[in-house]
Order: C-alpha cells, then structure tokens, then sequence
C-alpha cells in the first residue's frame, strides 16, 4: 500500500472544481488567499463540463448563451492570475478537524501511481461539491471487478492502461454509445492503424441509437467503412477466460453478450474500456461525519459558513432560507465565502470593498496593470 505524503499546507482548501469551485478560486486569489483545488473528475467545469459541454446556458449574467465546456474555459481563464494547483483525479474520501484547529483532508487518487493518495491541512475548507463526486457508472456484470484490479488491469474505467499493455491488447472494446465513448473508440482505431498494432477496436452499444451529434456520427461512419473500427450491439451479460492454474489469475478473453434480436454472442475482448457516463456519489460526504440534511450542508447565507468553525460550503451542496440551485447563485455564495474566510484568517484587519475596475491593489494581482488598466 503507498504511504500517505505529508500534508500540503495551504491558507484554503477548495473541494470540487466546478463553476462553484472555481469562481471561488478567482474570489479568494482576489483576497490575497493561497488555495489548491481537488476534484474526482480528470477535467475542471463540473456539472456544466462532464454533463453538458455541448449544451447551452443563457441565464449567465452578461452571457447571453455560453456552452457548459465554454462556461468552464472561461473560468479558468479568468483564474489564470492566480494559478492555483489543481488536483484533479483525486477523491476526497475524509474531512478531519485536528487538534490546532485546522482541518486534514485527505484524498484517493482515482488512478494507480505515485500519487495515488493525497492530503492537505488548511484553516479554511469550502465544500463546493455539488450534487456529489462525479464517478464511472459501472458495469452491470460483478464479475469484471477483480479485472479492474490486475496488473496490468483488463477493465479500466478512468485513463486508459499503460502505454505497453495497451499495445498488447488484441481486441479492444469501448463500452458505450455517448460522446466520450464513441470518440475514444475513433482514436485507438487511428492509433491502431497508424502503428500498426494489430488491436482490433470494438464499439459496443446496447443499441443503434448512440446519443452522438451528426458530424461524430459522420467520423464513426467513415471508420465503419474503412473497417478500421467495428460496431457490435449487445449487452455483456458474461465473461470467458482462460485456463489458469490458479483461477483468480485466469486472464478476460471475451465477454458474452445478449444481443439486441434475442439471441447470444461471443465478442473477443482482453482490454474492456467502459465508458458509461459518469453518476453522482455523495458518498464520501456522508461519511465525513458532518451534519447534513437532506444530502445538503446547512448554512449561514451571509458567510456560507457551515456550523463548523472553518468550514463553508457553496454552489449546489448548500442550503438556506431562498437557496436556488443556479450557477449565479454559486458566484454570489462563492464571493461572501471569500470574504467571510479572509475575515477568518487575517482577524482584526479592515475588509475594504475594493473594485476590480479601480483597484490597483486588484489590478496588480491580476496582472492587468495600473489604474485604467484594461
Ligand atoms: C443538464 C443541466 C443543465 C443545467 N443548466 C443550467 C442553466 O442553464 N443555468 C444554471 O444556472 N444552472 C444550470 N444547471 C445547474 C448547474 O450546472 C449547477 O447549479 C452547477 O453546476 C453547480 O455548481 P457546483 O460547482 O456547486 O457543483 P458541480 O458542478 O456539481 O461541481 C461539483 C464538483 O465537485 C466534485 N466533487 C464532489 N464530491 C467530491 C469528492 N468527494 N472528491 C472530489 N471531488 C468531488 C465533483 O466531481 C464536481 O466536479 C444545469 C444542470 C444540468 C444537469
């Protein structure tokens, strides 16, 4: 098992980085407080990034229509200034008050490595976890578990498996008829006919409606076509492996299938690549032993400060009197808690209410020169 590192120290910890998160990070760089950021998912945006990129938005304040994947660009470029580490990969599995009065977070990375386990200890810590940690929908069929964790691995759900196992797998098959499903499936067939590995890559889908848009569905197409890449519909319903003298070392050969006419299949399959869209688990919340209610963080709607000196929560996790689940609401929560926490750290100094516009003070920590800066 890897040793746990010691701790990251930092004046904030911001757990989850999506429109909440982030417009926090921006807040708090605004008030001169050093965070890092962690979030389970590979990439920053949240909701807006791994639910919706494609979709529109039009009730952003002076945006009149912004795509989720837009929306989350944009917030990291406005974040820029401040370059916060952003963990990402990482799930946040417990939140614990220590004995100074910080409190110590610790984290699971999502893939096997060097920097599988993380932990940080702050003063300050915002919950901004929305409707929980976005994780990989799993496979209906158990006994593909103890495959997720060989080595190398058969069924990978986050990243694909290193670089060598990949090269020696035979038939590899991506799981699912989504976007991320259908372009990962396009690129190892450009990779397999490139280098000439000889993998034969499978799309497998429980149906012929894949929720793709016309020119994704023109590139499958033209893969189709070119035989680079093949579309097989059914549902794994169980596994054939190969002889071994011990059976729990037993390698995945191929996985049996129902398929969509009644009747049954045998696909071919030594690497499994499930790409079944994401769900939200509020699980390691619950567990952190904090009192929520109703799957939501009570707290006080002038500071986002929950009943836990120290702890705030923000965005979508959060409840008080008039709450609404909305990304502007989110800003607005995300900019008192950023005052609220530098209250918390520099006691005694006077909080100014400062504008970005005249600000040189603000203007110098975001790079954009003096007074009339642009
Ligand atoms: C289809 C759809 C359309 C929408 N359209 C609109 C709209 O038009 N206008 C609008 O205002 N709102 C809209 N919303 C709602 C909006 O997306 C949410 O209000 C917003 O995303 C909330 O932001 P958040 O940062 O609080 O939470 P999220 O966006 O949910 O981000 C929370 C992040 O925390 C991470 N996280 C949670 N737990 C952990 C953990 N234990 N460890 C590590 N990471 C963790 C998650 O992975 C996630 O990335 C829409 C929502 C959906 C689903």
């Amino acid at each position: 098992m890897a040793a746990t590192p010691p701790p990251i120290e930092t004046e904030a910890l911001i757990i989850g980085a999506g429109p909440a998160g982030l417009f926090l990070a921006f807040q708090l760089g605004l008030q001169e407080v050093a965070c890092h950021l962690v979030d389970v998912l590979p990439e920053p945006g949240g909701q807006c990034a791994a639910l919706y990129p494609d979709k529109p938005i039009y009730d952003l304040p002076g945006l009149p229509v912004c795509s989720g994947r837009e929306l989350a660009e944009r917030l990291l470029q406005q974040l820029r200034p401040f370059n916060p580490p952003l963990h990402l990969g990482q799930l946040v599995s417990s939140v614990q008050r220590q004995p100074d009065g910080r409190w110590l977070v610790r984290s699971n990375g999502q893939n096997n490595g060097p920097n599988n386990i993380q932990a940080w200890l702050a003063p300050t810590v915002f919950i901004a976890a929305g409707v929980g940690a976005f994780v990989p929908r799993k496979e209906t069929l158990p006994e593909l578990e103890p495959f997720e964790h060989r080595t190398p691995a058969q069924v990978c759900y986050h990243d694909l498996p290193p670089e060598a196992a990949l090269a020696t797998a035979k038939h590899i098959v991506v799981h699912g008829g989504d976007a991320a499903a259908v372009e990962l499936a396009l690129e190892l067939a450009q990779e397999s006919a490139q280098h000439a590995t000889h993998s034969r890559i499978t799309l497998l889908h429980r149906s012929e409606r894949l929720q793709i848009e016309p020119p994704l569905q023109a590139a499958l197409d033209r893969a189709l076509a070119a035989q680079t890449l093949q579309l097989v519909l059914g549902q794994p319903v169980g596994l054939v492996c190969g002889a071994d003298a011990d059976p729990a070392g037993a390698a995945l050969q191929a996985l049996l299938l129902d398929t969509p006419g009644g009747g049954q299949a045998t696909l071919p399959c030594d690497l499994l690549l499930p790409r079944l869209g994401l769900s939200p688990k509020l699980g390691p919340l619950a567990d952190w032993g904090l009192a929520l209610q109703r799957k939501l963080l009570p707290v006080d709607s002038a500071t986002m400060a929950t009943a836990e000196p120290g702890l705030y929560a923000v965005g979508d996790i959060n409840h008080y009197p008039g709450k609404r689940k909305l990304i502007v609401c989110a800003f607005h929560e995300a900019t008192l808690a950023a005052f609220a926490a530098a209250a918390q750290l520099r006691p005694g100094q006077r909080q100014l209410l400062q504008y970005t516009t005249t600000s040189p003070r603000l203007q110098q920590l975001l790079g954009v020169g003096g007074v009339g800066g642009r």
